[in-house]
C-alpha cells in the first residue's frame, strides 16, 4: 500500500479520537483550549455555565484556563483526585540493563517517577517515566503542572495496565531509553535519562522527509489544537518552566514531543 494512503487511512481511523463525539450516551465530550480562550468563553461556546465547567473539571473558576488544556463538557462519574507522585529506585531488569551495551548511566543513578495523569478518555491514571536521579524532581513538577492544567496524555507505563489494547508503543510518553539518535551512533539524551517525550503521536519528530512515529503526518500542522498536542504557549511551558528545552523550538529539525535538559 502506498505510504500516503496508509497515512490517510490512519488519520481516518483516528478521527473518532480526534474529534468530540456528541452522539451516544457513553461518549465523553471535551474541548481543547486554544489561545485567547477563557473559562467563560468556552462555557458560552458549549452552552454550559462557567461554574459547571469548573466543577466538572475540578478546577478553580477564578484561575485562567491554559492552552492545550482539555475540558470535559459533562459531569464525570468520579471526580479527578489530587495529583500524586513518588520517586522509586529501579532494578537493572526493569530498565532492560545490559552491561555490554555500555549505556551512559548506571541503573543506580536512574529513578522511576510515578505521576498522576489524565488519559484521553478523561480518566485518572498512575503512570511512570524513568529519568536520571537529578531530573526526577523536575519531572514531578512538570507532570504536576500538566495535571493541574487538565492536559491529557495518551499512555504512560505500565501500558499493560494503563492502555492494554494499545499495540503501538511509539505512542507512549516516556523518558529513559538506552538507544542512539536515529540513524547515528551517538547516544540519545534518552539514554542519559535527561529527556522525556510527550504524546509522540500527536507531537511528531520531522527531520527532512523523515517523520516519527510513522503515520503521524496529520499532526505536523501545528496550528491545529487537538487532544494531546503540545504548543509553546500551552503545555510546553510546563517543562520549559522546569529547565527543560523543547525540540519544537529547534530549526535544524522539529521534535515536538521532546523535552531535554541539555537542549539536545
Ligand atoms: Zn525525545
Amino acid at each position: 500500500m502506498p505510504k500516503r494512503l496508509i497515512a490517510v487511512l490512519t488519520a481516518l481511523l483516528l478521527l473518532p479520537v480526534l474529534a468530540p463525539t456528541p452522539a451516544g450516551a457513553a461518549a465523553t465530550v471535551w474541548h481543547v483550549v486554544r489561545p485567547g480562550e477563557t473559562l467563560s468563553y468556552v462555557a458560552a461556546l458549549r452552552g454550559v455555565t462557567a461554574g459547571e465547567l469548573a466543577a466538572w473539571n475540578g478546577i478553580p473558576a477564578n484561575v485562567p484556563v491554559q492552552v492545550d488544556a482539555v475540558l470535559r463538557l459533562n459531569q464525570p462519574d468520579v471526580p479527578l483526585p489530587d495529583f500524586r507522585t513518588r520517586i522509586e529506585l529501579v532494578t537493572p531488569a526493569s530498565v532492560n540493563w545490559k552491561p555490554l551495551k555500555r549505556c551512559p548511566v548506571l541503573p543506580i543513578n536512574l529513578r522511576r517517577v510515578w505521576v498522576s495523569y489524565i488519559d484521553f478518555t478523561g480518566a485518572h491514571r498512575d503512570g511512570s517515566v524513568v529519568v536520571r536521579k537529578d531530573v526526577a524532581e523536575r519531572a514531578q513538577q512538570a507532570f504536576g503542572t500538566l495535571y493541574r492544567w487538565r492536559f491529557r496524555i495518551m499512555g504512560m507505563a505500565p501500558m499493560s495496565i494503563n492502555n492494554p489494547t494499545e499495540k503501538n508503543m511509539a505512542t507512549v510518553t516516556a523518558g529513559y531509553n538506552c538507544r542512539a539518535v536515529g540513524g547515528t551512533s551517538v547516544w540519545s539524551e534518552h539514554a542519559s535519562g535527561t529527556a522525556i517525550d510527550i504524546n509522540p503521536f500527536q507531537n511528531p519528530m520531522i527531520r527532512g522527509r523523515s517523520i516519527a512515529p510513522a503515520g503521524s503526518q496529520f499532526y505536523l500542522q501545528r496550528d491545529r489544537y487537538l487532544i494531546g498536542m503540545v504548543h509553546p504557549e500551552g503545555a510546553a511551558r510546563a517543562f520549559m518552566w522546569n529547565d527543560f528545552h523543547w525540540g519544537g523550538r529547534w530549526t535544524s529539525l522539529k521534535d515536538y514531543m521532546h523535552f531535554s535538559l541539555t537542549n539536545k
